[in-house]
């Protein structure tokens, strides 16, 4: 709720703050119990900088994080480092990189039993058992735990990555472009994986990436950021079919599409992210939209539900009533 995530400028020896760069201005929604729900926008619009703040990576400049756990309501943004301890656990991370996220040092066994020998949950036997059985969930062989990271490919590695954040059975797990640094043909076999995990251990996800067929694939509904702020909430369906945003139609378009009669539609996005350090007037969105009137250059658009209470529908752009904007339809 109202999350914020300013970074300083500074300048000179002394370190003088000249501005402030805001990664993360003013975001606001909801993940429920079981869903996943789909962060989407261009590299540097403030994805990642949102995850490590609701998972106090890093801490957020302002606002609120509430996990709703047990029939209480505990704001992880508030709590000091020491408070903050038992709550970790509920909390896990996929990093985009499986090459990067593993310790090349320390064997399988090491690095997936880890969180639950720290966690005083099992140790000896039955932490070797828990391995195993975590292993198996992924789709791993248990023998494999006595080997080191350089043994596997990187979907396998993906699969430890995994195995690893389900340790501690999470209520919330960020998935952080999961398989973006996966070979294309072994992308569908974690992504299918992260959904038999989800029904098994009823996990909830928010789910960071830039590839919308991923969204398609995965999400139960979808948050468009633009420059550190969100511009569009819905489910999967309404923001594929019709989107209300202007940027949302833009990103659905420079989707390349499997079906040759589709590629001609295909259209580039126009124009470079702005400077989040010195953002537009107005609706951020401004120089790059071909719909902006004058209004678009002065006020920023006020984040609205046009939809109905059952199936909300968030947008901010003052026009977002009128436009008539392109979906895509779901292949599904
Ligand atoms: Fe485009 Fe104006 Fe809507 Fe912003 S408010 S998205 S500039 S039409």
């Amino acid at each position: 709720k109202g999350l914020k995530k300013y970074f300083p400028l500074t300048k000179g020896f002394f370190k003088k703050v000249v501005g402030y760069v805001r990664a993360v201005d003013d975001v606001s929604f909801d993940i429920k119990q079981g869903e996943t729900l789909a962060l989407v926008g261009e590299s540097g619009c403030g994805k990642t900088t949102t995850a490590k703040s609701i998972l106090r990576a890093i801490d957020p400049t302002d606002g609120d994080v509430i996990l709703h756990l047990d029939g209480k309501d505990v704001n992880i943004a508030k709590l000091s480092r020491d408070e903050l301890k038992p709550y970790r656990r509920y909390m896990q991370m996929i990093f985009q990189n499986p090459y990067t996220s593993l310790n090349p040092r320390m064997k399988v066994k090491e690095i997936v039993g880890e969180p639950l020998l720290v966690n005083g949950i099992a140790k000896g036997k039955e932490l070797e058992d828990r391995v195993a059985e975590l292993l198996k969930a992924v789709g791993l062989r248990p023998e494999y735990m006595i080997r080191y990271p350089h043994a596997f490919s990187g979907g396998q590695r993906q699969r430890i990555v995994i195995a690893r954040a389900i340790a501690l059975r999470p209520k919330l797990v960020v998935c952080d472009e999961p398989t973006s640094a996966l070979d294309v043909s072994i992308r569908a076999q974690i992504l299918n994986l992260l959904m038999d995990l989800q029904e098994e251990f009823a996990l909830t996800y928010l789910f960071i990436t830039h590839d919308l067929s991923v969204v398609e694939h995965i999400s139960d509904r979808v948050a468009v950021m633009y420059l550190g702020k969100i511009v569009e909430l819905s489910s999967t369906e309404e923001i594929f079919e019709n989107p209300k945003h202007p940027y949302t139609e833009t990103l659905l378009r420079s989707v390349p599409k499997p079906d040759p009669d589709l590629r001609e539609e295909l259209v580039p996005i126009e124009g470079e992210v702005p400077n989040p350090a010195n953002p537009p007037s107005g609706c951020y969105f401004h120089p790059r939209c071909p719909y902006a009137k004058s209004i678009c250059k002065e006020e920023y658009p006020e984040f609205r539900n046009l939809g109905t209470e059952d199936n909300p529908h968030y947008v901010a752009c003052h026009f977002a009533e009128s436009l008539k904007l392109r979906g895509v339809k779901i292949t599904l």
